[in-house]
């Protein structure tokens, strides 16, 4: 005997019911998309938050940060956009990733910022520019 996937009571009628009535349907998938969005926010909540933290001290011209003093604030080193490596050679590593920064290797962005952790020392470049 099949059992509705909301409510767990027996299912009678068609073989490829899965729900004994359209409430339970609607309960069910209701849950379930709540439980998507519920994820999608806190990720985005991560993100955002990554970005304003980032985006305070490089607007203010900081662009060394200890990891330490972010972490406290509530920073994710892990939550980011996207991966980039920067160029060992060439006009462009400079364009992406500021000499004062220090120069190449992977780094992680964050809309439109990049960043790097580096010996407890976060590194913040805006990226592009
Ligand atoms: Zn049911």
């Amino acid at each position: 005997m099949k059992k509705c996937r909301e409510c767990g009571l027996p299912i009678y009628g068609r073989s490829d019911k899965r729900f004994c009535d359209d409430g339970c349907r609607n309960a069910f998938h209701n849950r379930r998309a709540q439980g998507i969005n519920r994820e999608l926010q806190g990720t985005h909540r991560k993100l955002l938050r990554n970005f304003r933290l980032l985006q305070d001290y490089e607007s203010s011209g900081i662009n060394r940060v200890r990891l330490e003093e972010l972490l406290r604030q509530g920073f994710d080193p892990e939550s980011c956009t996207g991966l980039k490596t920067a160029k060992i050679r060439g006009k462009r590593r400079r364009s992406f990733w500021s000499k004062k920064t220090g120069g190449t290797g992977r780094y992680r962005l964050i809309y439109t910022l990049a960043f790097r952790v580096e010996k407890g020392v976060v590194l913040i470049s805006s990226f592009g520019s």
